[in-house]
């Protein structure tokens, strides 16, 4: 099973995880065997769920239509689908975890305070 099958896999129980350097203390994304700063093999870890909302955008492809945001969480950046209303730098969370078409469907909301 590939790595990003093994990822998929987790996605499907609503568990996102990717690669992790234990050396460096560091997310990696995308996911690898190995570290790309120290070489060491890395092991998945679940990624924090909890991050800051860097960037967002409409999207007019046809069945990808809709707002997508670029998410930082503990060092990694995802994309996501977002709600237009939240703003850049707002605090976001890691919302829902799905497949769609064999990838990551990433659903982000705005974190209530
Ligand atoms: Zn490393």
């Amino acid at each position: 099973m590939s790595l990003f099958d093994l990822i998929l896999q987790n996605a499907s129980y609503g568990k996102l995880v990717t690669s992790f350097c234990v050396n460096c203390n560091k997310y990696m994304w995308p996911p690898n065997y190995i570290c790309n700063c120290c070489n060491s093999k890395t092991s998945l870890r679940k990624i924090k769920r909890v991050g800051i909302l860097l960037e967002k955008t409409q999207s007019n492809i046809l069945g990808r239509e809709g707002t997508f945001g670029i998410g930082e969480f503990g060092g990694i950046r995802l994309i996501g689908t977002i709600k237009e209303d939240v703003r850049i730098g707002e605090v976001i969370r890691i919302h829902e975890i799905g497949i769609k078409n064999g990838r990551l469907d990433i659903k982000f909301t705005i974190l209530s305070s």
